[in-house]
């Protein structure tokens, strides 16, 4: 079976080397904020070409705290998809301000600017832009929009690490960009860890003492924070992690190109190809068709897993059904979320993987 994710047979180097990276830890005796977190901090500060990063317990805490980085909160509003994970919407919530949910393109799935334009109001503070499936696309246009709106940009990187437009990297386009370390991601720790990226100094003071109970010296509490710090020995397999990056996002990437160069099935359609190869770090190869249950089927049958992302957009989650959305609807979303098919594309695939995968979506028919 060709898996979407597969860790077990990632090299034996890389785990031999976040076993060191485990020991290590354990004989330094310091487990919470310390060295490890400082330099995995300092190295993708430097990966993402910004300032500042701040570790954290997860993504979905990096946008909440983003967010009320920014002073925002109750009686804000925020704009983003319909179609993310259910994560973006719900860390707008804990935030305290009110999400509005806009609607895509069908071509990428991202996020669509004039439908953003009909969801701005007086009360619109932010948008966050989701870089799903590890694409971006259109950024100059949001970093535009949200400067002559006058609101915040804060992207949500947790699926396009290392996704590069013009030289500069996700989470340095907006005033802010949160990154999910969850273990599926394209950098994912043996557990739950995420981190703040940003180049403005005020904005890192509060995400550091937010994640610490609000504390800006020890013992001393002059915000209500939460407990969203990133432990020492995820931080030390994450920098592990770190050095092979590059090659397995190269590898996506050529995984991604095979896929738009050869999968040729009329009842299967692709999202659009990327305008520059660096720009999309293959996260999710998605595909859309018609007859997703029966293409799911035969996928199975020819050996090749399948997921779905997401089944529901989250206008329709029972959690958000009153949601606050484009008045013209949200139509585009549910259609994707009706018809979308994520298929296996991760580095541990081998050519004859990719063949087998190419060739399953090819021999797909409707009798
Ligand atoms: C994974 C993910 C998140 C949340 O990250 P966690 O680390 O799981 O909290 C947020 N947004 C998107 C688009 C994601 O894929």
């Amino acid at each position: 079976m060709i898996l979407m994710n597969d860790f077990k047979s990632e090299p034996p180097e890389l785990r031999n080397g976040m076993l060191s990276a485990v020991q290590r830890v354990l004989e330094s005796g310091w487990y919470v904020l310390g060295n490890e977190v400082e330099n995995f901090e300092a190295a993708w500060a430097q990966t993402c070409g910004v300032s500042h990063a701040i570790g954290l317990a997860n993504g979905m805490d990096a946008i909440e705290i983003a967010l009320r980085s920014l002073d925002i909160g109750p009686g804000d509003e925020v704009i983003t998809t319909s179609m993310s994970a259910f994560a973006t919407v719900l860390a707008i919530y804990r935030s305290g301000a009110t999400p509005v949910l806009a609607d895509i393109e069908s071509e990428t799935a991202l996020l669509s600017l004039s439908s953003v334009r009909r969801c701005v109001t007086r009360k619109t503070k932010a948008i966050v832009l989701v870089h799903l499936y590890g694409q971006i696309r259109g950024i100059s246009e949001f970093v535009a929009f949200c400067e002559e709106q006058g609101i915040y940009l804060v992207e949500d990187c947790a699926q396009a690490h290392l996704a590069k437009v013009g030289g500069r990297i996700a989470g340095s386009f907006g005033i802010a960009g949160a990154y999910s370390f969850y273990p599926t991601k394209n950098l994912g720790a043996p557990g739950d860890a995420g981190m703040l990226v940003t180049s403005d100094v005020g904005i890192a003071d509060r995400a550091r003492r937010l994640r610490n109970y609000g504390q800006s010296i020890r013992y001393f509490h002059p915000v209500i924070g939460l407990n969203s710090r990133l432990d020492e020995i995820h931080a030390a397999i994450l920098s592990e992690r770190l050095t092979l990056l590059n090659e397995f996002t190269r590898r996506r990437q050529t995984i991604g190109e095979a896929f738009h160069a050869r999968i040729n099935n009329k009842l299967v359609r692709l999202l659009s190809a990327p305008e520059s190869i660096d720009s999309h770090v293959y996260h999710l190869f998605v595909v859309t068709c018609a007859h997703r249950e029966s293409l799911r089927a035969h996928l199975e049958n020819k050996g090749v897993q399948t997921l779905i992302h997401y089944p529901l957009p989250l206008h329709h989650q029972e959690a958000c059904l009153s949601i606050q959305r484009d008045s013209d609807g949200l139509s585009v979303s549910l259609q994707h979320a009706e018809t979308c098919l994520s298929i296996p594309c991760h580095p541990q695939m081998t050519d004859s993987d990719v063949d087998l995968v190419i060739d399953a979506v090819n021999s797909f028919w409707v009798g």
